[in-house]
């Protein structure tokens, strides 16, 4: 017999597939890493797991103690496969511009869940950066994941996504692209292909309203690149520890229609039912295209899965009310 142990052994090892229709105008070949398949649905799963093993063997988390983190969704869904199979409670504290649908899941999972404004400064109380903080240092026995700064985030995909994508290429990959968030994935990913070849190009895709792109350029830390958008998943208000900007070759910036007129072309042209980052993901891909050429192997990862976001990119009057389409 051939079975996993329990759902989290089940995390990782997710299929690399080629892009069809999408990609034809590019004259390279381009692979999408499917994190889709991991049990939480989301690349998530694989730093959540790494985070909350690494607090254990640290002693940050003991037998019965309580997770808490500030979360898009992704990652409290990998904690809660964690947290239910390793017998923690979980506390997410999450923006109120994320979708009905992640808060949802959640619950389901059996995580609490805070609801917190987005359009606040991360040092204002109400923040859900501070929010979590407050909850950690109030509640006996808990402890703070914070994504952004805790490095097990990238040690995950330097361990399993990296090496996952390096074999899948046969060592033939030439560029990643990715969006960035905490930054634990292109990390992660980067600084391991980089180690295997260092002629590989890192790019990461940001968005309008994250200072990713220009800091990055000129060093500058710039407020003005801070305003609300709707795309998910990726883009910062802050510098994350996890942002390992030396290994980062660029940026390019994928707008909010775009990211949710992309994801729609997603599912509909090659079956990809995938989130909005991943929309975001592609076209910035394809805004790189001068910089790819025929014997090129492009691998793009894919965060998360479609069904969270039914009531957004998939919803026409949700597009209709953004201006997104007519
Ligand atoms: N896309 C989605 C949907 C996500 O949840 C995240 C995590 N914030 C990202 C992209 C970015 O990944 P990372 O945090 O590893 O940069």
């Amino acid at each position: 017999m051939k079975y996993a142990e329990n759902i989290l052994e089940t995390i990782g090892n997710t299929p690399l597939v080629k892009m069809n229709k999408l990609t034809v105008e590019l004259p390279c070949l381009v692979l999408a890493k499917y994190e889709t398949f991991n049990p939480g649905n989301s690349v998530k799963d694989r730093m959540a797991l790494q985070i909350v093993e690494d607090a254990e063997e640290a002693g940050h988390l003991k037998p019965g103690g309580t997770i808490v983190e500030g979360t898009s969704g992704n990652t409290g869904m990998g904690l809660a496969l964690a947290a239910i199979v390793k017998g923690y409670r979980l506390i997410c504290v999450i923006s109120d511009k994320q979708s009905q649908e992640k808060i949802d899941i959640l619950k389901a999972m059996g995580a609490e869940v805070h609801v917190c404004p987005t359009d606040v400064a991360p040092e204002d109380p109400r923040s859900y950066y501070s929010t979590a903080r407050r909850l950690a240092e109030e509640i006996p026995g808990a402890w703070y994941v914070n994504q952004y700064d805790n490095l097990s985030n990238t040690k995950a995909h330097f361990l399993s996504t990296g090496p996952e994508i390096w074999e899948q290429t046969d060592g033939k990959i030439t560029h990643f692209v990715v969006g960035v968030g905490t930054g634990g994935t292109v990390s992660g990913v980067g600084k391991f292909l980089k180690s295997k070849n260092p002629d590989i190009k890192v790019w990461g895709v940001d968005t309008y309203g994250s200072v990713f792109k220009k800091y990055h350029e000129t060093g500058i830390f710039d407020e003005n690149e801070i305003y609300p958008y709707t795309t998910e998943g990726i883009g910062e208000d802050i510098l994350p520890k996890n942002v390992n900007f030396d290994i980062i070759d660029g940026f390019t910036k994928v707008t909010d229609k775009d990211a949710a007129l992309y994801t729609q072309r997603l599912a509909r042209e090659e079956g990809f039912f995938l989130g909005n980052s991943a929309g975001a993901a592609i076209k910035g891909l394809l805004q790189l295209k001068d910089n790819f050429s025929e014997d090129d192997v492009v691998v793009v990862l894919f965060h998360d899965h479609g069904s969270r976001y039914v009531g957004k990119m998939f919803n026409e009057a949700w597009m209709r009310k953004q201006g997104f389409v007519e």
